[in-house]
């Protein structure tokens, strides 16, 4: 992406969307900030940038490369990243707490979902979405490989920065959001499904433009 585009987005729509309330800085040297219409963006926004400093410069370095690159155009992003705080989004399934999309140019959260979430299971939310940015970023085949694979992989990246894979999950039960199925009942197939299924509960990427 332009530089040019990428500075008057900032001093067009981003600092005056600031003052208005509608968007939080996340790296505004980067031109990454986050849109919120509600206004209420406030605690995600300062749990993003917690996040952020908790990754590996050489990750972060591939993230910020892979926002600023050219392959915008191929997913037909206006402007990278595109990071938001929202109620819904097209193909948002019921317990979908974030989500990874067109190539991983654009960020979703749900609201509803992270208010009730602990700032620590934010954080590991947020370290999830950024390692399905990081698999972008390398190249990673995202969109025929099989979707378990694919969170397996996000899960040992943010793992390997030093985040909990598993703190989604383990508060999804708790809070009761997650049900538990009698899995002997299942065939292996269910089986195999309920496991991808579950596997990705509230962390999906988006494996269609
Ligand atoms: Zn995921």
């Amino acid at each position: 992406m332009l530089a040019e585009q990428r500075n008057e987005m900032i001093a067009n729509c981003f600092r005056p969307g600031v003052k208005n309330g509608h968007y939080y800085p996340l790296m505004p040297r980067h031109g990454a900030y986050l849109l919120d219409f509600k206004g209420k963006g406030e605690r995600f926004a300062r749990l993003f940038r917690e996040t952020w400093t908790r990754i590996p410069l050489y990750a972060r370095r591939c993230i910020l490369k892979h926002w600023k690159s050219d392959d915008v155009h191929r997913f037909a992003v206006y402007y990278s990243p595109s990071i938001e705080l929202s109620d819904t989004w097209d193909g948002k399934k019921p317990g979908d707490a974030g989500y990874a999309h067109r190539g991983g140019h654009s960020l979703r959260f749900a609201r509803r979902r992270i208010e009730k979430m602990p700032d620590a299971v934010v954080c590991d939310l947020i370290a999830h979405e950024l390692a399905h940015v990081c698999q972008w970023a390398i190249g990673e085949d995202m969109t025929s490989s099989d979707a378990f694979d694919i969170e397996t992989i996000a899960d040992e990246i943010m793992e390997s920065w030093g985040f909990d894979a598993e703190s989604i999950d383990r508060w999804a039960v708790e809070a009761g959001v997650t049900k538990f199925v009698d899995v002997d009942k299942l065939t292996e197939s269910q089986k195999k499904r309920l496991r991808a299924r579950a596997k990705r509960a509230g962390r999906g990427i988006g494996l269609y433009l």
